[in-house]
């Protein structure tokens, strides 16, 4: 991309060569991030002079965490703390305990937190970080054991002014509550800003457990009204129906929509007349999974990419939605609860099969909005009402995305690059303001 100045990017001895921890052959996540960042830049004007700071996470951590199992014996576990993108606040992103978490995830994932981050305006950067684990072959003692080692390992980079993190995939409320304790331990202070999710009687946050699904709800009703899809008679597949997936159901559900398909790690449900939302929730609450439950029938796991849907939410893991699978999906509409469930290649095919994609880095920002109000309610030791919450996250998620829709429309782009040309543009922005120390 050509300067003002006459001057290319790269223009330097030093650019020419990717990091050596970013090139390997399969870059994962993060090569699939590094395609969306390529597609933005052309569109960044005199700011492409600073793209190559999106394609580096600033700071990323690699710590040990051993603790002593029930039966005596001593486990390692890989963690990982990365701080993509400080630009524009303090780091801030979820913490993912799961047996497939790798470095190349969590800096895919700290990225993609930048995005959304700037993409509705909220005052951070963008972080990540997790544990490569299957939580549930933990017992309750081990998991804090494994909790505590992990926050304090990570406690040098961590902080409410530096780096907050917050639930993901397999995290929730009670691990923040020991993440809180654990640095708080360690300083010698109460700091309940150091997280968010916590319980609201620690500092937590009215409407937090509910935010994600009810921003991918929100942004998802003024889309479908953009493409003229009725929610009132839509059918809805959803994949995952946990924290995200299965709040976003009950809300559709709610507003008249039939939720026909269920897929999570136990397995695919299906009814054509829809399904009892509030009966499954109780179910998966129960049973920690969709499997098993009465009034459906049990479809096979491939066959979900099949079914007769107008709208799609992937709001389990990424890499879901692939070349493989893409042109089959029937819905009009993917709104993505997920981070990063569509490959770039997918992404081009239901481009060309005109289905809508809602990006995740706008779709599911309802969680770390609020997770914000929660920071400023913390900060300020003054509480807010639910409604007060749920009034201001719509407020936000309805402006960003109505800013998203008309860039897409200037730039004949996707929704995906649109949110990337809002956020690094302001990621960018800052980063120019700031300039280079020294
Ligand atoms: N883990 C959530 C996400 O991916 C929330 C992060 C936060 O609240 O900081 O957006």
């Amino acid at each position: 991309m050509s300067q003002p100045n006459g001057a290319t990017p790269y223009a330097n001895p030093y650019n020419h060569a990717l990091p050596s921890y970013l090139q390997a052959d399969n870059l994962g996540p993060w090569g699939i991030y590094l395609q969306q960042v390529d597609r933005v830049i052309p569109y960044l004007g005199h700011l492409a002079r600073w793209a190559e700071t999106l394609k580096r996470p600033k700071r990323a951590l690699v710590v040990d965490v051993p603790i002593q199992l029930d039966n005596g014996t001593v486990a390692h576990f890989e963690g990982y703390r990365v701080q993509h993108n400080t630009s524009r606040g303090p780091g801030k992103g979820g913490v993912r305990f799961h047996q497939d978490v790798t470095m190349s995830e969590v800096m895919a994932l700290s990225a993609w937190m930048s995005i959304k981050n700037a993409a509705v305006n909220v005052p951070y950067g963008g972080a990540k970080g997790g544990i490569r684990v299957d939580p549930k072959t933990l017992s309750m003692g081990e998991l804090e054991r494994m909790t505590r080692r992990y926050t304090s390992e990570i406690g040098i980079i961590i902080g409410p002014t530096k780096d907050i993190p917050a639930p993901d995939v397999n995290t929730n409320e009670q691990i923040m509550a020991w993440m809180m304790d654990t640095y708080s331990m360690n300083e010698g202070a109460t700091a309940t800003g150091v997280v968010t999710g916590k319980p609201v009687d620690l500092g937590g946050s009215l409407g937090r457990r509910e935010a994600t699904g009810r921003g991918v709800y929100t942004v998802g009703v003024e889309a479908a009204q953009h493409i003229g899809l009725d929610i009132a008679t839509a059918r809805v597949a959803v994949q995952g129906f946990g924290n995200v997936g299965g709040i976003a159901g009950k809300l559709f559900a709610q507003a008249g929509a039939k939720v026909v398909a269920v897929q999570d790690h136990g397995g695919t449900i299906y009814r054509e007349a829809g399904l009892d939302v509030p009966n499954l929730l109780a179910h998966v609450a129960a049973n920690g999974t969709v499997a098993g439950f009465a009034g459906a029938e049990v479809i096979a796991n491939d066959a979900f990419w099949d079914v007769d849907c107008d709208i799609l939410i992937p709001a389990a893991l990424e890499g879901q939605i692939t070349a493989a699978n893409a042109g089959r999906i029937k819905a009009r509409l993917v709104i993505e609860g997920a981070n990063g469930p569509t490959t770039p290649a997918a992404d081009d095919i239901l481009q060309e099969r005109n289905i809508l994609v809602l990006p995740d880095v706008i779709a599911n920002a309802g969680g770390v909005t609020v997770s914000y109000f929660e920071w400023v309610q913390d900060f300020s030791s003054f509480f807010w009402s639910e409604d007060e919450i749920n009034a201001r996250l719509v407020r936000i998620m309805k402006e960003a995305f109505a800013g998203v829709w008309s860039v897409a429309q200037d730039n004949k782009v996707s929704l995906r690059t649109a949110t990337f040309i809002v956020a690094c543009k302001r990621i960018l922005h800052a980063r120019e303001l700031r300039g280079l120390y020294p």
